[in-house]
């Protein structure tokens, strides 16, 4: 609490140095803005109604709902909350600070992510940790940082939870094409493990990442720390593919 009460005691002096841009397209900007009001207006936030599972927007659907990809498929996770579409400028800026080093846009993504702390989903939920989606060392030495971790951290200074770095992949790339469905879980499932001293032990975790595309690689990191002793994995991205 009180180190975020110092961020905050600071934030006004960034802005007299660092006078607000808009994140995508650089025009100058308010204090406490992040984007222009154009830029803003292209963001598509989703809403309900959305599958409960994977977070799917499904526009002909009414109340709660699983998607027909979910209802067969019992993934690790509680639920996989998303908060916008990974699109136009969205999935730019995903781009950026993947490929890009632009680290300072975590800021921004988390800003984004936070929102998902209100979804009905979480909102409600008392988490130990947030744990960042692990990248290969091999990537993370070319990356110089791991996109979700630098999420992570900005959402607890935020949120207050800490931050658990409890997983590591230890598999570079799986070629997964050639693997049917059930196979390809184990397969992705093994490229992930508990790192050796992080306690998970009845914990209520919430996974945190950049963008979530078919929701595998998180229902892979979610098993892990299940096997593990975890008592509950929730899931938080930025966007949804
Ligand atoms: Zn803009
Ligand atoms: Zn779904």
């Amino acid at each position: 609490m009180l180190k975020k009460k110092i961020t905050d005691a600071f934030e006004p002096l960034a802005t007299l140095f660092f006078p607000p841009h808009c994140a995508h397209c650089q025009t100058r900007l308010e204090a406490g803005r992040d984007f222009c009001g154009d830029c803003e207006a292209r963001i598509e936030r989703i809403k309900v109604p959305r599958c409960e599972s994977c977070s799917q927007p499904y526009d002909c659907a009414t109340g709660e709902f699983t998607c027909p990809n979910c209802r067969g498929e019992a993934f690790y996770f509680e639920c996989a909350v998303a908060v916008v579409r990974s699109r136009s400028l969205i999935r730019d800026l995903i781009h950026r600070i993947k490929y890009g080093k632009e680290i300072w846009l975590a800021r921004v993504l988390a800003q984004i992510a936070a929102e998902g702390l209100e979804d009905s989903r979480l909102e409600d939920e008392e988490f130990d940790a947030l744990v960042p989606v692990p990248l290969h060392p091999k990537r993370l030495r070319e990356r110089e940082y791991n996109q979700a971790a630098v999420i992570a951290e900005n959402l607890s200074r935020r949120s207050g939870i800490p931050v658990l770095c409890a997983l590591e992949r230890l598999r570079y790339t799986t070629t997964q094409t050639a693997l049917d469905r059930k196979n390809r879980r184990q397969n992705l499932r093994n490229a992930f493990s508990v790192v050796k001293n992080a306690d998970v032990t009845n914990k209520n975790l919430l996974l945190v990442d950049d963008v979530l595309t078919t929701g595998s690689t998180l229902d892979a990191c979610a098993a892990v720390l299940l096997e593990r002793g975890a008592s509950s994995v929730r899931a938080l991205t930025v966007a949804r593919g």
